[in-house]
């Protein structure tokens, strides 16, 4: 059964670095996806990287409540196009937005949990989650590329 993890924040170094390319789609990865999402669920999140649960793993959980779940393992984003600003939050960021230009279409190519090659286009706001997500895996957090900060 799928554990809930807990979500470190921003003043942890391990948000701040490269995370590391995943070469073994073994059982210790199933489990990190699967508690990944049990996690994200928890927390009401759109998204969740390996990083924010202290793994420094290329893996990332999406849900942007339209198109299903979808988990992603070495994702690269290999297309984008088009630029759009909007409010972003982040569970390693409690309290605080930011304004966040992004594309607007992009295309991802990633493994699935077994090391199959998949791709997957994407528009609006499930491109924007994959963008902030994949952003983690490079140790950027939204405040380290808005051009505005947002407090409630
Ligand atoms: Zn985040």
């Amino acid at each position: 059964m799928a554990e809930i993890r807990e979500i470190i924040t921003e003043e942890d170094p391990l948000l701040h670095q490269d995370a590391a390319e995943v070469h073994r789609f073994n059982s210790s990865l199933h489990t990190l996806l699967d508690d990944m999402k049990a996690t994200m669920y928890q927390a009401n999140g759109v998204g969740l990287a390996a990083p924010q649960v202290g793994i420094s793993k290329r893996v990332i959980v999406v849900d942007d409540g339209e198109n299903g779940f979808i988990e992603m393992v070495n994702p690269v984003i290999t297309h984008r196009e088009g630029a759009a600003e909007a409010t972003e939050y982040c569970l390693s960021v409690p309290d605080r937005g930011g304004r966040v230009i992004r594309a607007t279409k992009i295309k991802v190519e990633a493994q699935d949990r077994f090391g199959n090659p998949f791709s997957v286009r994407a528009s609006g706001l499930l491109a924007r989650i994959f963008q902030h997500e994949i952003d983690h895996l490079d140790g950027k957090l939204f405040t380290d590329v808005m051009i505005a900060e947002v407090r409630d």
